[in-house]
């Protein structure tokens, strides 16, 4: 152990997307204050905010049936959907100042407009959608959605799909053009290349092992340079653990207690992906369908256009799946460090009170390949084994804790756990996950820095148009948002692109 001790202002623990946004904030708001980033891999954005471990769906509601539900008079409840795309409303605008403001560049290696779209068969489901329709598309947040139950029109919309598809049941889509595909892991580096231009110092290939309070309220970490086997003491006034998987055994070490009685449950993510440019260029859109009965609500399966690295390629999943790691790069050991006297009985509860969960998750870990392509074979009919690889994705954690639900209830959102005075916070579980980064991470800050926020607050709003009020009844606005995103964000029209870029060439 070196004795050099260290203090800054801020210490953001792990270098992924929700470190990389808070950081990002934090430099806009306080420019002076010092931050250091610890990052036991060797560079940003590696685990699940990374391309390749997520699904980089910009979560606004406009294709997810699970954030709307059927009311008990056939009526469906929009609630939720109308909170998940303002999330990612101010999202955008944040990522826009960034642009606007030259702090980040090129939008479009993190960006692009994607068609989203909804797609059931059979009856009720049909009946289902079109009430869902209905009630979102008036809507202004949702402005621009189409529905429809006509097999010619969805053969338009998503040939890939129909091609081959007996029509021998009711069938509809819903579609909306200003969906997006959101490059996480791209975005992530962007922003720490960001703040390490701004003098931010970010320490890869470091790992916390210890957090502890200091007489003066401060935090001391244990930090071990994983190349020497070094550890040394680190002190901050203020730390993040953005550990993603790896926050909830951090924030057990911190020993705050509102973190006590805490548990997780990791469910792991798989893909089917497909790389053959003559089937991925038949279909454009995310396209996702109903859950599984029994299912967790991010096992909803979907069919997705990815634009990553340059390349258009197809995801189809996630099947969910079971290993105890809290991180891809965790040890089978995680699950087991994470029981506690304080939490054991909660966790107790939850195994007890989630066995269709964890039926179902057994049944997702038993799947064979053939079997994962049926799933897919109900969104591609003629889909065949051989033009379709297996990719392993992230983990997500999800929170178990006791609620108003009850003891030991599993809870698929995420959580911000605080200490009374502010000087720590931990940011748990994954869902809507990357897209509501900036929500989240100005919760945070409202939470951490009551002082502050007064003298803050002209600020976020400069960054944040939309700041401290909600959007839905700000038509205008709305529309005013929509329309400086999608130009700052070049969320263009994939037919517009093409247009505009045969009319250059023509130029030329
Ligand atoms: C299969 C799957 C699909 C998803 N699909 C979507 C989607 O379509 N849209 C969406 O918005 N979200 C999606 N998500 C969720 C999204 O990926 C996460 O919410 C988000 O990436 C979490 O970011 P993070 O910064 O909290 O964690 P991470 O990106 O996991 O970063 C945490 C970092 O902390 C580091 N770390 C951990 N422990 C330590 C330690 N002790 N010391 C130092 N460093 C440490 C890790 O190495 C890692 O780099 C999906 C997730 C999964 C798994």
């Amino acid at each position: 152990m070196s004795n050099r001790q260290t203090k800054t202002d801020v210490i953001l623990i792990g270098a992924g997307i929700m470190s990389a946004t808070l950081g990002s904030l934090l430099k806009e708001l306080a420019p002076d204050w010092e931050i250091t980033v610890f990052e036991r891999l060797e560079s940003a954005g590696e685990e699940s905010s990374n391309e390749w471990n997520n699904a980089g769906t910009g979560h606004s509601s406009l294709c997810e049936l699970n954030y709307t539900a059927e009311k008990q008079d056939g009526s469906v409840e929009i609630s939720k959907a109308v909170k998940v795309n303002e999330e990612f409303q101010v999202s955008k605008q944040f990522w826009s100042y960034l642009v606007k403001s030259n702090l980040i560049q090129n939008p479009r290696d993190f960006i692009m407009q994607l068609p989203h779209m909804s797609f059931v068969q059979g009856e009720r489901n049909v009946s289902f959608l079109k009430r869902r329709f209905e009630a979102l598309s008036k809507h202004p947040l949702f402005e621009g959605m189409e529905f429809s139950d006509d097999p010619e029109q969805l053969k338009e919309w998503i040939p890939l799909m129909m091609k081959d598809r007996k029509v021998d049941q009711p069938m509809a889509a819903t579609k909306i053009d200003t969906g997006t595909d959101v490059n996480f892991g791209s975005l992530t580096r962007k922003l720490f290349n960001h703040l390490e231009s701004e003098n931010v110092q970010i320490n890869y290939k470091h790992s916390v092992d210890d957090i502890k309070r200091t007489d003066d309220g401060a935090w001391e970490l244990k930090v071990r340079n994983l190349d020497t086997g070094v550890s040394e003491r680190r002190t901050a006034k203020f730390v993040f653990i953005g550990a993603g998987g790896g926050s909830l055994h951090l924030l057990q070490k911190s020993g705050i207690p509102e973190g006590k009685g805490i548990g997780g449950f990791p469910v792991s993510g798989l893909f089917l992906v497909c790389k053959k440019s003559e089937i991925v260029e038949q279909h454009y859109a995310k396209v996702y369908g109903k859950a599984p009965v029994g299912a967790p609500p991010m096992s909803v399966p979907h069919l997705d256009t990815r634009l990553i690295d340059k390349k258009e390629s197809l995801f189809f999943g996630p099947f969910a799946g079971f290993s105890p790691k809290f991180l891809k790069t965790g040890s089978l050991f995680d699950l087991f460090m994470s029981i506690k006297m304080n939490n054991v009985s909660t966790m107790t509860s939850a195994g007890l009170k989630n066995f269709a969960l964890t039926k179902y998750l057994i049944n997702q870990v038993m799947l064979s390949k053939e079997q994962r392509m049926e799933a897919l074979r109900e969104f591609i009919p003629h889909a065949k084994s051989e033009d379709w690889e297996l990719l392993v994705a992230g983990q997500r954690v999800q929170v178990i804790k006791n609620t108003d639900a009850g003891k030991g209830t599993l809870q698929f959102g995420t959580e911000v756990i605080h200490d009374a005075d502010g000087s720590i916070a931990a940011l748990l579980g994954a869902s809507p996950g990357a897209s509501t980064a900036v929500s989240v991470m100005l919760e945070v800050i409202e939470k951490c820095f009551p002082q502050q926020i007064k003298e803050w607050e002209p600020k976020i709003k400069e960054m944040i148009p939309s700041y401290g009020g909600t959007l839905s009844e700000r038509i205008e606005l709305i529309r005013d948002l929509r329309d400086s995103a999608a130009e700052t964000l070049e969320l263009v029209n994939k037919e517009e692109d093409a247009d505009e870029e045969r009319r250059i060439l023509q130029e030329v």
